[in-house]
């Protein structure tokens, strides 16, 4: 019986320190995943913001910031 206690007392401290030792040193790696994550960036032809392509919406062989200047874009065209 106080061998278990022992084992018990040993895994509960490796625990804690390994909770201790990993916190501060979590945050700082997410950083970096992101800015992979957002891939190809393009221009919008309207106002000249640049978005990630998977953010972006196309009309024709452009690509624009949003739906609004998408839409503004073509009616410049036409009008
Ligand atoms: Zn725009």
């Amino acid at each position: 019986m106080r061998l278990l206690l022992l084992i018990a007392a040993i895994v509960g401290v490796f625990l804690i320190v390994r909770t201790l030792l990993r916190s501060p040193g979590r945050k700082p790696p997410e950083k970096p995943g992101r800015l992979k994550q957002q891939g190809v960036v393009v221009r919008c032809a309207h106002c000249g913001v640049h978005v990630p392509q998977f953010e972006a919406y196309r009309s024709g062989k452009r690509m624009y910031c949003s739906r609004d200047h998408a839409l503004a874009d073509d009616s410049d065209r036409t009008s």
